[in-house]
């Protein structure tokens, strides 16, 4: 619940946010302890600060994915119980605690079976469990999940994936991604018809795109995946043609500002200011998320609304509309809720 005199006073909607990263340290460590699984650090707080980014350390996507993200995140959110757990305390925390009403989590099922030790279907339908059981505790949440293929994966590891979120399409699984730093394997251009064919059912699609210097060419993702959305974007400021293209599509962009700022995908407070203020110069349509609200220092959905504010890189009308137009590119059916998928 928002409380009294608290910026922002409206019911949030957060588009971009990662399983494994939106669990609070104190979940992931109670799960670590049920399960018994060794961890990196022995006392809580060091475990805290040892997950945890900020801007007093950075660490760039490649690095935190491979020394935090995959082995440690994605390790302890794994199995039934540990995913339904997760999925459940994620989406009823946001709304009990975060004042946000509407959520899209997204995750790589793949990496929550612990390599294939657990059926993939019996992992979704934990997830969906979870999902579920929150849409009837609290009944103005709106939720839904997205799956993520990764630019780490074999094609055909990836193509499981899309299948899986086909099968469960109307159970709550309501788009498709694509993650991970760059990977020179990976070229859009060969899942277009598998992008195509999830479309056809009803799946929306967003591409992480645009983060990181090294990610694919968000041209090409145009081109190819036809996203509804983008997953970060942010480097499309540097680029006024294809700025152009992304409002003259009505791409929006998931824009995640402190995610950028604690990777180094941009420098400074600065570099955000500008970059954002290009995007409403040329009418690019884009919203504020977190990407990984619980590992970020202060990087909650609310706390970011509210540096952006009080840095002045946004103002609260712009704030407002950000939004707005978060809630009008959920991919969530209409009906919300749990009647979204009833
Ligand atoms: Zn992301």
């Amino acid at each position: 619940m928002i409380e009294e005199g608290v910026f922002p006073h409206y019911s949030l909607a957060e588009l971009h946010a990662h399983l494994g990263a939106s669990m609070s340290t104190a979940t992931l460590w109670q799960i670590a302890h049920d399960l018994g699984v060794q961890l990196p650090k022995k006392e809580y707080d060091d475990f805290r600060q040892y997950v945890t980014l900020s801007e007093d350390r950075k660490m760039s996507l490649a690095d935190y994915e491979k020394k935090i993200y995959h082995p440690v995140l994605d390790k302890l959110s794994s199995g039934t119980h540990a995913v339904e757990q997760a999925t459940y305390q994620i989406l009823s925390n946001a709304y009990r605690n975060k004042g946000i009403s509407l959520i899209e989590l997204r995750n790589n099922p793949m990496r929550h079976n612990r390599n294939a030790e657990f059926d993939l279907d019996h992992i979704i339908m934990a997830m969906l469990r979870g999902m579920e059981r929150a849409l009837l505790e609290y009944r103005g949440l709106s939720a839904g999940l997205i799956f993520c293929m990764a630019r780490k994966f074999s094609y055909e590891q990836n193509a499981i994936i899309v299948e899986k979120a086909i099968k469960y399409h109307r159970r709550g699984v309501i788009g498709v991604d694509v993650a991970d730093s760059a990977d020179p394997s990976f070229h859009i251009k060969d899942y277009k018809e598998l992008l195509d064919k999830a479309r056809q059912v009803g799946l929306k699609v967003t591409i992480h795109s645009g983060e990181a210097e090294d990610t694919d060419d968000m041209w090409e993702v145009l081109e190819y995946a036809k996203p509804d959305r983008i997953g970060h974007g942010i480097r499309a400021a540097r680029d006024p043609e294809l700025m152009e293209e992304l409002a003259r599509r009505k791409v929006v962009l998931e824009v995640c500002p402190m995610s950028n700022l604690v990777t180094g995908a941009l420098p400074n407070i600065k570099a955000l200011k500008t970059a954002l203020h290009k995007l409403i110069d040329y009418e690019v349509l884009f919203c504020i998320n977190t990407d990984w609200p619980e590992m970020i220092q202060h990087g909650g959905l609310r706390r970011q609304y509210q540096m952006l504010r009080d840095n002045n890189i946004l103002s609260e009308a712009d704030l407002e509309r950000c939004n707005k137009i978060a809630w009008e590119a959920s991919f969530i059916p209409e009906k919300r809720g749990l009647a979204a998928y009833l």
